[in-house]
């Protein structure tokens, strides 16, 4: 640990070790090497982290009053940045996270896209005025910013998940508590670094690392108004369930078990192409990854041929060397997803291709799984009724579309689910049926675009609140409705009967 740098929370605008002694490795997985270690906080660096951004978000010079010129002067700064070094952030992103580049330089795009939402915060955020509602009498709704903001963040998408908030947080008038995943934190780092440069007063975004120490204060903090989650569904409910009870405004975005839907009529090219897509890309280690296709007879068969064709042709490897797929996150991770592969086999599906003796394009001790296809997943087994979380799809095959629509509808998630049909009737049918919050039509990743709104339903996400879009404005201000009357000389009498509008 000597010889290695140490990553260091990001307090008031600046670096800062804090009081802990504890610190976790960050590995870059490609090479399966301890690259750096991260700073673990402590409940005494929440609390110093969470005074700076009150203390920046109060007073009459504080970012709470700041105007929306202000605002959003660095909001563009902050996209100039993005843009001119979307490479850079995108390595550092691959040399932690381990997805290939084209798939980081996604990653940072969409990030891009809701600080381009954030940019649009004065037309969105606009209250509402009613003039005369009574007589002589004008009703204004304002928004207002909550205050503190606490962002706790998983590895899978270490840009661009804190970029579904901060961004909002930050251009509606908040100051913010960043605790992002600690298997790769630097990305965080830098963004908090670029925000500065970009004119963000210190103290608006600080960056808190660590493990549930950090967070368990981040929850119980009186003085953090809000906590936005995103991770595993165990940990979202801790979250939601925590922070509600120690009074915050909570939306905990869970886990996802994500099916694809894939009818008769289907066009069945582009359904092995998407299914190949969405169940590999950054090695499956997405919550809208397709994990489970069902195969609506007769096209089981057919299907599968295409998807393992395509499949023989995807090569695993380090994702700075030019790789479809990169590792898996850590050693432990990528030896229990292989494990699902074993109960699989125990469990009577067959093992169409075994991701297990794949040769990567990379380092020995990379953390490799390659992608792998498991067919005639039955539905008590844990490889269907789990969250893998890695480069495994699952074929389940299904006599109708009633007993499809079934299984999705009775799945503990909700994330995203897709239909591929040629048939307007049948997706339609599908949208209304499905209780799912994200729906592809012949789209296999139906992540919204920032201007809607991301999130699923039951346990994919605890709360009221979706993220970004409109729902993200909401969700970080708080509405004052102001009745005002200014006084004519016809007003008066005393009238002590509930205010009624004349
Ligand atoms: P995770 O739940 O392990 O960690 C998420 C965050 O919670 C991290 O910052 C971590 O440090 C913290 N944490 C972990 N254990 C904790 C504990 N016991 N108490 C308090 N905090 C704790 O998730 P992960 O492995 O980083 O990310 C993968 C998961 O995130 C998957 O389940 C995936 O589906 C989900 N995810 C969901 C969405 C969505 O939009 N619904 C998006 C991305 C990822």
């Amino acid at each position: 640990m000597t010889d290695l740098p140490v990553l260091d929370h990001w307090i008031g605008g600046t670096l800062a070790a804090g009081t802990s002694d504890r610190t976790g490795p960050v590995y870059d997985p490609a090479l399966g090497e301890v690259t750096k270690h991260v700073r673990y906080g402590s409940a005494d660096d929440v609390d110093a982290a969470v005074a700076t951004a009150r203390a920046a978000f109060a007073g009459k010079s504080g970012w709470g009053r700041s105007s929306i010129a202000k605002r959003q002067t660095v909001m563009f700064a902050f996209r100039a940045i993005l843009h001119e070094r979307r490479d850079e952030l995108a390595a550092l992103l691959t040399s932690e996270h381990g997805k290939v580049l084209s798939d980081a330089a996604g990653e940072v795009a969409r990030g891009i896209e809701v600080v381009e939402f954030a940019c649009s915060m004065p037309h969105v955020s606009k209250g509402a005025y009613s003039q005369s509602v009574s007589t002589d009498v004008d009703l204004y709704s304002i928004k207002e910013p909550l205050g503190v903001v606490g962002i706790i963040s998983p590895f899978n998408f270490p840009a661009m998940v804190p970029m579904w908030f901060f961004p909002l947080a930050i251009a509606t008038g908040n100051t913010v508590v960043l605790k992002p995943s600690e298997k790769d934190p630097s990305v965080a780092n830098w963004l908090a670094a670029a925000l500065t440069e970009a004119g963000l007063p210190d103290g608006v975004l600080n960056v808190v690392h660590g493990d549930k120490e950090a967070v368990d204060r981040l929850l119980e903090h009186p003085d953090v108004a809000s906590i936005s989650f995103v991770g595993s569904t165990p940990i979202a409910q801790h979250v939601y369930e925590t922070g509600t009870r120690h009074g915050k405004r909570v939306q905990a975005l869970g886990g996802a078990k994500n099916h694809m839907l894939v009818l008769p009529d289907a066009d069945l090219d582009l359904a092995a192409d998407a299914a190949v897509n969405a169940g590999f890309g950054s090695a499956g280690e997405r919550c809208m990854a397709i994990s489970v296709l069902l195969a609506v007879d007769p096209v089981g068969d057919e299907l599968v041929a295409k998807i393992q064709e395509r499949m023989t042709k995807l090569v695993t490897g380090d994702g700075r060397k030019g790789a479809d797929m990169g590792p898996l996150i850590t050693r432990e991770h990528r030896d229990k997803v292989a494990g699902y592969l074993e109960v699989a086999a125990a469990d009577g599906a067959s093992l169409v291709v075994d991701g297990r003796g794949v040769e990567a394009d990379g380092a020995a001790d990379g953390f490799w799984l390659g992608p792998s296809l498991v067919d005639h997943v039955g539905i008590t087994s844990t490889v269907y009724t789990d969250e893998i979380f890695g480069p495994v799809l699952s074929i389940v095959r299904v006599a109708s579309y009633a007993e499809g629509l079934e299984l999705i509808n009775s799945g503990q998630f909700g994330n995203g689910t897709a239909i591929f049909t040629n048939d307007g009737g049948a997706a339609r049918r599908f949208q209304q049926d499905v209780e799912v919050g994200m729906i592809g039509i012949n789209v296999p990743i139906p992540v919204p675009v920032a201007y809607h709104s991301f999130g699923g339903w039951k346990a994919s996400l605890f709360g009221d609140s979706k993220a970004y879009g409109p729902a993200g404005m909401d969700f970080f201000t708080r509405e004052k409705a102001v009745t005002s009357r200014w006084l004519d000389p016809s007003h008066g009498g005393l009238n002590l009967g509930f205010p009624q509008n004349e």
